[in-house]
């Protein structure tokens, strides 16, 4: 290792640590550096739509989804009435960033990986030999807040639902060893009193998905999986300065796709030959940095384009019912939308 320059990650979520397990693996020194700890409970829909075993391999980290689920249909809700039931091209596995992240972060070290928890990191302005993989940027004004919980015998139409309410959509998605999560997007709503556990009930009622929240209700939570997120907002183009970003960094996706993991870990796999090439005096860092943005925007811009787009369809009153009239009738393409949104 020692004849090869080192690679240092900033951010241990999925991308800089699928990345940081890759490039052990190929020989290059990599040191992560995480503001948080493992295992820690992540706001996420936790279903992985799009990424295939190529990706997987090349990472090296299949034995990090041991367990996970297999959805192999989605079933649409608007308003609790069942608007469309698809199946999904590529299944999508299912699995809590609880366990997901705290495995890869074992195989990182366990891989000879230097890994600093609880260590916030800036990036230095010599850039050479850094990733950003901090995840989405901070955004203050954005009118976004991302709820989450896990619980246990939910009853369940099929393991992957997708709830669309009052500007807000919800996933409710079978994950490993008998949970499920419940996630789901709102729009916040100025003066809704909310406290912690009940926040995700709160605004599900509010945003006109009660019989969601019943179901809620009714199921035994696990301790300590109740999260919140907000001050994020999405991306219509994948980052085009310098240096190198990749997963949310370098672009968000809107979760509804279910594909913003897969775009982490496809961008780790996409970056990888080029940083070892790097690392071992092929290339300069500029050519190399510049090399896989070009790749990362050829793969994802049309896709954070579409999906931002189609976007308002998930959260408007007037345009739900269109979708839903859309789906009812069959008129619905999607196919033809997976493929561009995946
Ligand atoms: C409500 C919601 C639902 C979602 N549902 C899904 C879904 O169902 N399927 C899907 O595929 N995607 C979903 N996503 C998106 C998905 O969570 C992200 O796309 C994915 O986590 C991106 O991985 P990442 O590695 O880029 O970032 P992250 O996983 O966010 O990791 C970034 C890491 O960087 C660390 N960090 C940040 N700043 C610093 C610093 N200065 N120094 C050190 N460490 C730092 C953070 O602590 C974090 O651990 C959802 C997102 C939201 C908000």
């Amino acid at each position: 290792m020692s004849a090869s320059l080192p690679v240092r990650i900033v951010g241990g979520g999925l991308a800089g640590l699928a990345l940081g397990i890759a490039l052990g693996r190929a020989g290059v020194a990599a040191t992560i550096y995480e503001a948080g700890d493992y295992p820690r409970h992540r706001v996420c829909g936790e279903f992985l739509a799009g990424l295939d075993d190529t990706t997987i391999a090349r990472l090296g980290i299949g034995a990090a989804f041991a367990g996970a689920s297999l959805h192999h249909d989605v079933t649409w809700f608007l308003r609790e009435r069942v608007i469309a039931r698809h199946a999904l091209p590529v299944p999508a596995r299912a699995i809590s960033r609880f366990a997901l992240d705290a495995r890869l972060a074992e195989q990182f070290v366990a891989g000879g990986g230097q890994l600093l928890p609880r260590t916030r990191h800036v990036l230095p302005p010599d850039d050479s030999g850094w990733v950003d993989a901090r995840g989405r940027a901070p955004s203050g004004a954005s009118p976004w807040l991302g709820l989450k919980v896990h619980v246990r015998d939910l009853v369940s139409a099929t393991g992957l639902e997708v709830h669309l309410g009052d500007h807000a959509y919800v996933g409710v998605s079978r994950v490993e060893d008998g949970w499920t999560n419940v996630c789901g997007l709102f729009r916040r709503r100025a003066g809704l009193r909310v406290e912690r556990e009940g926040a995700l009930a709160t605004y599900l009622r509010a945003s006109g998905l009660g019989q969601l929240a019943e179901r809620l209700a009714a199921a035994p939570r696990r301790p300590g999986s109740a999260c919140a997120v907000a001050g994020f907002a999405f991306a219509r183009r994948v980052a085009s300065g310098a240096g190198l970003q990749l997963g949310d960094a370098g672009g968000m996706i809107p979760p509804f796709t279910g594909n913003g993991m897969t775009i982490a870990l496809t961008g780790a796999a996409r970056a990888l030959d080029p940083l070892v090439g790097w690392s071992r005096g092929g290339c300069s860092w500029a050519e190399t940095t510049h090399g896989i943005r070009e790749s990362l925007r050829t793969e994802f811009a049309g896709r954070l384009r579409r999906a931002t787009l189609l976007h308002p369809f998930l959260l408007h009153g007037p345009l739900q019912l269109l979708l839903g009239a859309a789906a009812r009738t069959g008129l619905l393409p999607t196919a033809l939308l997976y493929r561009l949104l995946h």
